[in-house]
């Protein structure tokens, strides 16, 4: 038998202090009131720090350090000097690449291998990507006017990455940013306010507030605020759309999403099959753009359902720091109470479960890649986000009612189309209404593509020039 006993990942590689500050204006200081938070370690449930909740006057001084950054050095700098900050920064958490992964897998409960081979990789990706825009704007024809301050706030499920798309477009623009991180997940974007003081980043420029949703919403509803970025649940964002209606905020929402992965009769079954389970059970499906209805053409759909089978009963589930590890643990206990009411609907609905046999530690958020079969279109799990490793299987018959039902989803994100056929990528790419179509793969992500939604998925795109764009007066 294989036997394989890998050393974790050492913890050794990160220092986390027992309390954390906000970061304000280049310092990390203490908030003015309202109790510390503790983030936890969501594989062991063990408390590994307590972080500050800035209220109404943190957020005041945030704002008011990033308007003082902004007019004085930030807005009136030379592309060509913000684009050396943001090359630093992108080296720095190259040479830091380890510790922010590992932190990240421990705090969030993302495989390492993750953290590792993607997130980190593509959080200096971004900065350097951006940087490179950062002194050619009036050469690419765009206006040159940053917006200001931008407010931004971010989800728990790719936290330092989340940071990246958000911060990198902004600061490349010429704006300064007061960002709050999820309230489970605030650890890597304080290590990232290291990484600012490290790279000499003109205090303000990037300021740090902690906090839960309050701290949120006191941060996007800031007189101060000239532009405001969300990625988060649709329904947050309503309220932020709600809030911001009424005032000159410009505004960018990244929001939920119930993406279709479609496989047609003619694709490479093996290949398909990875990207199925790549769409649905990597970063444990806590992906906006997740794959998480299975649209399988009927001809083939007990093949590919005995392959995925098989795949499934191969993945390891546990411990986030072991490098074999394919899925890692659930971010909350919050989370994982969403996701087994979601997946109780499921079988009461009549859908039929059906999960690997596997052990799952006992302390700690699990919850084991599932699958749900016999679903219709009116079930509860093939229309709602479950933000878990739960897959909707649905079989269609011809093309053109796998685009209908792909499309029968209040949200529209991203799709995939699994298929032999250059003809018919286009053909569905044309009727899909996503706003990232991934044609023999899935979850792929580069800081060139915009990405963003359609409908109930939000409006704006972060990535590529459109990201940057967001951030300029036109
Ligand atoms: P959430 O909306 O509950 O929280 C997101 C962030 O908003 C957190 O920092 C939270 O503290 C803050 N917040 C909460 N209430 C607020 C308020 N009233 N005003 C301002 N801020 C507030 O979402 P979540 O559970 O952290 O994240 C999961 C959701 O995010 C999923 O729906 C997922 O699809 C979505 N998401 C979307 C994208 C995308 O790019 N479209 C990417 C990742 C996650």
């Amino acid at each position: 038998a294989f036997e394989y006993a890998p050393a974790p990942e050492s913890r050794s590689v990160v220092d986390i202090r027992p309390e954390y500050g906000l970061f304000i204006d280049g310092a990390f200081v203490a908030a003015v009131d309202g109790e510390p938070m503790k983030t936890v370690d969501p594989a062991s449930e063990e408390v590994l720090a307590e972080v500050a909740q800035a209220g109404p006057a943190d957020v005041d001084k945030a704002v008011a350090a990033a308007r003082r950054a902004y007019e004085k050095v930030w807005g009136r700098m030379p592309g060509a000097e913000r684009a050396k900050y943001l090359f630093r920064i992108a080296r720095i958490v190259q040479e830091r690449a380890r510790e922010l992964a590992v932190l990240e897998s421990i705090d969030n409960g993302k495989p390492i291998r993750e953290s590792r081979d993607v997130d980190i990789p593509l959080v200096a990706a971004h900065f350097f990507y951006y940087a490179g825009w950062a002194d050619k704007l009036a050469y690419a024809g765009f206006g040159t006017t940053p917006l200001g301050v931008a407010a931004q706030v971010i989800p728990w499920n790719f936290p330092l990455l989340m940071l990246a798309w958000k911060i990198a477009p902004a600061l490349a623009a010429g704006n300064t940013v007061v960002l709050k991180p999820a309230e489970t997940t605030p650890l890597t974007a304080l290590v990232f306010a290291e990484i600012c003081q490290q790279a000499d980043l003109p205090p303000g420029v990037v300021n740090i507030v902690t906090g839960a949703g309050d701290t949120g919403r006191t941060l996007v509803e800031h007189a101060g605020v000239d532009k405001v970025a969300f990625t988060g649940s649709t329904e947050v964002g309503r309220q932020i759309a709600r809030s911001v209606a009424g005032t000159s905020k410009r505004v960018t929402l990244e929001l939920g999403g119930k993406a279709a992965n479609i496989v047609f009769d003619d694709a490479a079954l093996d290949q398909a099959v990875e990207g199925i389970v790549n769409g649905i059970f990597f970063n444990q499906g806590h992906v906006c753009c997740a794959g998480s209805r299975l649209l399988v053409q009927e001809s083939v759909a007990d093949e590919v359902l005995d392959r995925l089978k098989r795949r499934m009963a191969t993945l390891r589930v546990g411990d986030p720091l072991d490098k074999n590890t394919d899925v890692g643990a659930i971010n909350s206990a919050e989370q994982l109470a969403r996701i087994r009411t979601l997946a109780g609907i499921g079988e009461e609905e009549g859908a039929e479960r059906w999960s690997a046999p596997c052990v799952l530690p006992e302390r700690g958020f699990w919850f084991a890649p599932t699958i749900f079969t016999g679903v219709t279109q009116a079930h509860r799990i093939a229309r709602e986000e479950i933000f878990g490793p739960v897959l909707s299987v649905l079989t269609f018959r011809t093309p053109a009612e796998a685009i209908e039902k792909a499309n029968n989803t209040p949200y529209g994100l991203s799709a995939g189309i699994w298929t032999e056929k250059g003809s018919r990528i286009l053909w569905a790419a044309e009727r899909l209404r996503a706003g990232v179509v991934w044609a023999n793969t899935f979850n792929k992500f580069d800081p060139t593509s915009p990405f963003g939604g359609f409908k109930e998925s939000g409006y704006g795109r972060e990535g590529g020039r459109q990201g940057l764009e967001a951030y300029l007066a036109g």
